[in-house]
């Protein structure tokens, strides 16, 4: 069974190495191409767009893919729509593979909103002195911001237009909940501003701010696209793999 794994994240990497490793399964991920130098899972990987939902109809039929795992960050929702029609239209079996958000816990003050340009806006009720960590894409939602001084983390350089005060700072999670905690302290942090992205990767500087009692502003996350069938682990999509592996043996 020929497996399409859509990539970018830690669990794509950890689907295509415990799926490479099973019979029957011939892997190949796929990478957006965003990051200068990506973490490449093993086994064969392309990289860069397949040219919207035709190219990627075309790209699934060449290369006679049997099954589909979207297993993409979940703020990536052009990608994801895209996979899910591809596969509609050639009546392939997909899944999505997507980690459970963040919940709000006792102590922790959360602003929620539903988009980039709502967390720029409600910036206005907090400090100063904002952590940004909602990855390069989307910075230039906040470079009208010009009342804040800004802490922008990313693992490379925004493009795009950026606020007027601003330090960035290049890193590559996972980070620590002391080592957030620190950067909050040292940088004066006022308020906090990410996705509602989940896992444990990245879930320290939920945890910091939490115990600093730094204010959140938390981007809520876009809906799946619709009637996907998903699974919020590694091991489920694993299984739903072999469920397909032996559906189409038989
Ligand atoms: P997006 O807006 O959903 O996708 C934009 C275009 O990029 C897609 O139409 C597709 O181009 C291409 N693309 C995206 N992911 C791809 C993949 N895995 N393989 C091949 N082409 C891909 O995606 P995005 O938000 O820019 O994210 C890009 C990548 O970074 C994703 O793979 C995602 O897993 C990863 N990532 C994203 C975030 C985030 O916050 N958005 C965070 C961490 C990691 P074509 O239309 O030409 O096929």
């Amino acid at each position: 069974m020929r497996i399409l794994i859509l990539g970018g994240t830690g669990e794509a990497r950890e689907l295509a190495r415990i799926a490479s490793g099973e019979r029957g399964f011939d892997i190949v991920s796929s990478l957006a191409g965003r990051v200068a130098n990506p973490r490449l899972p093993v086994g064969p990987v392309r990289i860069g767009g397949f040219g919207g939902v035709e190219g990627l109809r075309t790209w699934l039929r060449e290369n006679r893919i049997n099954a589909v795992v979207d297993a993409t960050h979940p703020f990536a929702t052009q990608v994801s729509a895209h996979a899910a029609t591809a596969a509609a239209d050639l009546d392939l079996p997909a899944v999505h593979l997507c980690r459970p958000e963040w919940v709000q816990r006792r102590g922790d003050l959360w602003t929620r909103v539903p988009d980039l340009a709502a967390a720029a806006a409600a910036l206005s009720q907090h400090g100063e002195r904002v952590l940004l960590t909602i990855g390069r894409q989307g910075v230039g939602a906040f470079a009208d911001c010009v009342r804040h001084r800004f802490v922008i983390r990313a693992i490379d350089a925004p493009q795009t237009p950026l606020p007027q005060r601003y330090e960035l700072l290049l890193a590559r999670g996972p980070f620590t909940f002391d080592e957030e905690l620190v950067l909050m302290s040292r940088h004066r942090i006022d308020v906090l501003v990410t996705k509602n992205s989940g896992g444990a990767q990245t879930e320290a500087k939920i945890d910091a701010a939490r115990t600093a009692g730094v204010p959140v502003v938390m981007i809520d996350r876009p809906p799946l696209p619709a009637g996907a069938v998903a699974v919020d682990d590694v091991s489920a999509a694993v299984d739903w793999l072999r469920t397909v592996g032996s559906h189409s043996v038989h």
